[in-house]
């Protein structure tokens, strides 16, 4: 497989991601000489920044807020992408984008591995309209008889992302009501991202038994996995997500298997 002529981020804020991080670590690990810079796009930039990638042949992936907006872009989509509608991974193939997403396996791996040896719920709790809860939404529709729970602030929102999954059954704006009798309770709001954040379910709501899984993540446990984890729940944060989604991006753009060790122990502390 040609090697990309550019390996990159695009995303706008882009310095506080970690995904160079571990890219790096799994290139020198893989022997692969590029570099994975991380390029702040602001909006007004993005296309002119496409067709200067695409000229050089370069590869990457792509976070908040160009999602949508690579996937419109992309001559070519992955089945799984033009599910989600969204392309946080691409390469250029004749002279063009193709487009895929890796947050579908990334959540599905994370959800799994909060779950241990439990079977895979049935009753989910998704909390978010957005392009994370489009990933998630897509991973679970191949659950066995899963069906989820909507909670979104914005209707409009909420009622359009319903409509493209079977699996959703119901919606509220309600997430007392939402988490009501779930097995598994997914935040795909940035809540906790900023300090201050009130969470995003308050523990009291949930069931005694329901997993808690947060696509945020941090250094240390986010605030919703410690106050679920001191209140005795299962609960898990989003960086093993985030680094299987990395992973599996250098897979594709690479044909080569992921050195994971060598990329989780990058964001040791
Ligand atoms: P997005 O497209 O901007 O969607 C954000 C969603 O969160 C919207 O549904 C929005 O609701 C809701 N929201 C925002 N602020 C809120 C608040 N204060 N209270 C309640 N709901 C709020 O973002 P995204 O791409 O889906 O990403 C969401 C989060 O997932 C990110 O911040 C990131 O932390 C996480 N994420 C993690 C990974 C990973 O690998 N671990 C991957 C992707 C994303 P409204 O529609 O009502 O505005």
């Amino acid at each position: 497989m040609a090697l990309p002529s550019r390996l990159v981020l695009l995303g706008h804020p882009v310095a506080h991601s970690v995904s160079p991080l571990f890219q790096n670590a799994a290139l020198r690990g893989a022997g692969i000489p590029l570099v994975y810079e991380a390029l702040d796009t602001p909006p007004a930039e993005l296309d002119e920044r496409l067709d200067a990638l695409i000229a050089k042949r370069a590869a990457g992936n792509v976070t908040i807020p160009h999602k949508e907006r690579v996937a419109a872009r992309c001559a070519r989509l992955t089945p799984v992408a033009e599910r989600v509608g969204a392309v946080n991974t691409f390469r250029t193939e004749d002279g063009a984008l193709t487009g895929h997403n890796t947050d579908v396996a990334g959540f599905d791996h994370l959800a799994r591995m909060a779950l241990g040896r439990s079977p895979l719920p049935r009753r989910v709790a998704l909390l978010g309209a957005g392009g994370a809860a489009a990933a998630v939404l897509a991973a679970v529709g191949k659950w066995p008889g899963c069906e989820v729970m909507l909670f979104n602030r914005n209707a409009e929102r909420r009622e359009h992302l319903a409509e493209r999954f079977a699996v959703v059954r119901h919606t509220t704006g309600d997430v007392v009501e939402a988490v009501k009798g779930c097995d598994i309770v997914v935040n795909a709001t940035p809540l906790g991202l900023r300090p201050g954040d009130v969470l995003p379910a308050p523990i009291h709501a949930l069931e005694p038994d329901a997993v808690v899984v947060d696509l945020v993540y941090g250094r240390a446990e986010t605030p919703w996995v410690h106050a679920a984890r001191a209140a005795g729940h299962t609960a898990a944060d989003g960086l093993a997500m985030l680094l299987e989604q990395g992973a599996l991006a250098f897979e594709w753009w690479f044909g080569v298997p992921a050195p994971r060790d060598i990329m989780r122990e990058a964001l040791e502390p």
